[in-house]
């Protein structure tokens, strides 16, 4: 970072430089400003800002006003707008069935207690096949590992637990779970479906909470680009508490799966004695959205043309199944935390030159896989090159910002950028401490990646055995997707303005930075960068 801009940022950001995150700074002011935006967004009349809905467009129509408050010019296709169009299936359960056939006999399986049915344009509305337990279910050609070799598993249903080897790469192991790289192996293996039963390991909701979302539509860009692999005709998730049925008659049981989980021993690979039957009822409609795009342009004639990108999700479920009365699902911490964030830190840039051109992008469709952000990097809004995206999602401020956990921390020079900006701010960087939870590729930082992009997503950190680790966990429990995530929850705004006042400065020093950020060496993901 050149000292002249550096000076501005300190200046906008009353940041002692060099210092620890200054005493005098009045972090409570900030993070009440912070805040607000957090109160409009989660506010119960935007009805949790559900992609295509009424309260989505009013959450759009104020990040514009928002960034064209902070100075930020328009960078979408219609001013800051960025539309698209999806198709929307929606489960019509009335019109469903799953039966487990064996030995001549029917049984029923409860849909919402005991699984449920997947919706795609591409879903088939009756499925009669055999099934197989292939393990975690993986293809990873690297490590020369697959589970889906063992058997026949064309025209079968495939059923796996989630999760992964443990002596795999945490990053190997998240892409090829990702939704794209399963169905790529599975439609090459000639599967019809899959049964895919939540790992115990690494359940982060109840059972309930997933079967209560069922009735949530799914959507799917009308126009995905040309590389993306269509959903398998059937996809099923059954609830681990009683996949017990799907085993019997086979000569296993699932409680062998849970043993050889724990035990961190290879999982068994074999026929099920059940023919799967399942009838699924589906209606189809279509729906616009959009993502909210703003540039602050850079200053330096060459690398202006380069972008760093800041972003966001600024959708978030809508309304849903009522949980203790409640079926507003605001996204106070999901994502609207984020999008406040973008705009402290559109403000906090104000009057500033960076070298690169700084994109803040509010996507929309994030809990709808990551497309809005897909829809973006398959169609950039800027024609310059993208050299990093520096994305928030549900960063979790629910205590002080001691520790900040990266995810991507070693993947690419970014890491080192964050290292650099936290350590003058006195915060300790902490790696992905669950990998098992795949949050790398979680989120819009992953329609970057698999461009190429150099990314980072954060989460405030702990240290195992603390109140910080209770809360955290504890979050997630008991809020993580549910109406609670909502504006009555306790929140640090003075550490989500440290967080701010940190991500302005990562932002900065990379845009400002000689060289563009780079994957390292031996990343995973440095073969998506031709
Ligand atoms: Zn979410």
């Amino acid at each position: 970072m050149k000292f002249r801009n550096w000076m501005k940022v300190c200046l906008a950001l009353t940041l002692a430089g060099g210092a620890a995150l200054a005493q005098n700074t009045d972090w409570n002011a900030l993070g009440k400003q912070w805040w607000s935006h957090v109160q409009y967004l989660a506010d119960d009349s935007l009805e949790g800002r559900g992609t295509g809905s009424e309260g989505f467009e009013k959450a759009a129509t104020y990040m514009a006003e928002q960034f064209r408050a902070a100075g930020l010019e328009p960078a979408g296709v219609d001013g800051y707008r960025q539309p698209m169009d999806f198709q929307v299936v929606k489960l019509d359960e009335s019109r469903c069935s799953l039966d487990l056939l064996r030995d001549g006999k029917t049984q029923p399986v409860k849909l919402g207690d005991d699984a449920i049915l997947g919706v795609s344009s591409h879903a088939a509305e009756n499925v009669k096949a055999g099934a197989v337990f292939a393990g975690y279910g993986l293809t990873v050609p690297e490590s020369h590992y697959d589970d889906l070799a063992a058997q026949d598993v064309k025209g079968k249903i495939v059923v796996f637990v989630t999760g992964g080897p443990s002596d795999m790469p945490g990053p190997v192991k998240a892409h090829y779970q990702s939704g794209e790289e399963r169905r790529k192996a599975l439609a090459r293996a000639g599967a019809v479906g899959t049964i895919t039963i939540q790992n115990p390991k690494s359940a982060e909701i109840p059972w309930s909470r997933i079967a209560a979302s069922r009735f949530q539509p799914r959507m799917e860009l009308a126009d995905p680009g040309k590389d993306a692999p269509p959903p398998l005709p059937l996809g099923i998730s059954f609830n681990p508490a009683q996949a017990e049925m799907l085993f019997a008659g086979s000569g296993h049981t699932f409680q062998e799966i849970l043993t050889a989980l724990n035990e961190d021993k290879p999982l068994p690979h074999f026929p099920l004695a059940v023919e799967v039957h399942a009838r699924v009822g589906m209606t189809r409609s279509r729906v616009k959205s959009e993502n909210v795009v703003a540039v602050l342009p850079g200053s330096d004639p060459q690398l202006k043309k380069e972008y760093v990108v800041v972003s966001a999700h600024l959708d978030h479920l809508g309304i849903g199944e009522p949980v203790n009365g409640d079926r507003i699902y605001n996204g106070a911490m999901d994502d609207a935390s984020g999008d406040a964030s973008l705009i402290e830190i559109a403000r906090a840039m104000k009057g500033s030159k960076p070298r690169r051109s700084i994109l803040f992008l509010s996507v929309t469709a994030e809990e709808k896989g990551e497309l809005g952000s897909q829809y973006f990097a398959a169609h950039p809004t800027v024609s310059g090159p993208i050299v990093a995206d520096i994305n928030m999602d549900m960063y979790l401020p629910l205590f002080p910002l001691k520790y900040l956990e990266v995810q991507g921390l070693g993947e690419s020079t970014l890491g080192d950028d964050v290292r650099a900006v936290a350590g003058e701010a006195g915060v300790q960087i902490q790696a992905d401490k669950e990998p098992e939870h795949n949050r790398f590729i979680r989120s819009d930082q992953y329609s970057f990646i698999k461009k190429g992009v150099p990314s980072l997503a954060f989460k405030f950190g702990w240290v195992p055995g603390t109140p910080e680790a209770k809360t955290f966990k504890a979050w997630y429990a008991e809020r993580y997707h549910g109406p609670s995530d909502d504006l009555s929850q306790p929140v640090d705004v003075a550490a989500a303005a440290q967080f701010d006042a940190i991500l302005a400065k990562l932002t900065l020093r990379v845009a400002d930075a000689d060289q563009r950020p780079e994957w390292k060496a031996d990343s995973f993901f440095r073969r998506f960068a031709q």
